[in-house]
């Protein structure tokens, strides 16, 4: 059900357009709580029609080019794609489909075409609720920030963490480190919808494993977030994975592991019971598939 607001209240807000990053801050300095950056809208405009309060001001980026910037720096191994690059343009630019064609997938699974082409990357990580953001966070991406008119980097799982503690800083770009996706490394993205697509998240789900030659996983990367779920790194598990090689993973105990700590929400018509094991079988499969070049698959964990 949605809440209407109270018309009383409405007042039309102000749109800002600047064209540069520098005026941007300078007015989010000057108007503070009440001004909000405004990408594509999209989620937004969900909100407002929820009920959330508009702010006497709205920032639009719309207008501020190097925003929508996307480069490939070679000496540092990471893409850079600006906080305005729309889903759309992650689905069919190049650069993402040789660099990063898990990320040119996983856009797929996000709305419909029609939202995709206003959406941005930079609005799915800050709604804090984006199908994004769990495979951002497996694949190490850091985020460029401006806070109090000083930029930062950090680690966009950090952010995830300690978001409350931020003063609404502005996105400006995001970093994801990138390498050959050789026999030695595998990524996975799922999203578990109610239906196929254009479905909002029951639980999305992501990971990154990586061997040494001797087929011993020496990093694990496994996070879960999408819909209203809070986007976690699942650690207990990655620590169940890391310096073992095929034969030495306990299934049985990675799968009792992901029950513990995946901590879903629920609502009235998924339960959160259903979330978690729904996502823990999807997790055990695709790892069972991602370590499958490394030996056999005979022991399945799957239970929903
Ligand atoms: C029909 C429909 C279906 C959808 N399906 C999905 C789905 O399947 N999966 C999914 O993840 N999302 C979905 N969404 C939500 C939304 O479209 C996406 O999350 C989208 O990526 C948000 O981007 P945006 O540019 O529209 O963000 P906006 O709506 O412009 O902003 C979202 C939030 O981020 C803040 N923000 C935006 N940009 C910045 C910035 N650069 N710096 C700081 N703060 C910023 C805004 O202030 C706001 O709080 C759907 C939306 C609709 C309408």
């Amino acid at each position: 059900m949605s809440i209407q607001p109270n018309v009383s209240n409405l007042k039309p807000p102000v749109i800002w357009m600047p064209k540069s990053i520098e005026k941007v801050i300078e007015l989010k300095h000057q108007f503070g709580s009440n001004a909000s950056f405004v990408s594509g809208a999209t989620l937004l405009q969900l909100q407002w029609q929820n009920g959330h309060i508009l702010p006497h001001h709205l920032l639009s980026l719309e207008n501020i080019p190097t925003l929508k910037e996307m480069k490939m720096d070679v000496e540092k191994k990471h893409v850079s794609i600006g906080s305005m690059v729309t889903l759309a343009q992650c689905r069919f630019e190049p650069l993402f489909k040789k660099s990063l064609p898990i990320l040119f997938e996983a856009v797929k699974t996000i709305a419909a075409p029609a939202v995709r082409n206003r959406a941005t990357i930079g609005g799915n990580i800050m709604g804090g609720v984006g199908d994004l953001i769990p495979l951002l966070i497996t694949l190490n991406a850091k985020l460029v920030i401006s806070e109090n008119r000083t930029i930062k980097t950090i680690e966009l799982y950090e952010w995830v963490q300690r978001k409350e503690e931020f003063n609404q800083p502005l996105l400006i770009e995001i970093l994801i480190p990138y390498e050959e996706m050789d026999g030695l490394s595998s990524v996975f993205y799922k999203k578990i919808g109610r239906r196929e697509t254009f479905t909002a998240a029951i639980i999305t789900v992501s990971g990154k494993i990586k061997w040494d030659p001797n087929g011993k996983i020496y990093n694990a990367n496994l996070a879960i977030g999408g819909g209203d779920n809070n986007p976690a790194l699942l650690q207990k598990t990655m620590g169940e994975l890391i310096g073992k090689s095929m034969e030495d993973i306990d299934w049985k105990k990675v799968y009792a592991s992901l029950l513990s700590e995946i901590l879903p929400t629920e609502d009235v018509f998924v339960s959160g019971k259903y979330r978690k094991k729904a996502a823990a079988n999807i997790i055990v499969a695709e790892l069972q598939n991602s370590v499958g070049i490394y030996g056999t698959r005979e022991e399945q964990v799957h239970e929903i």
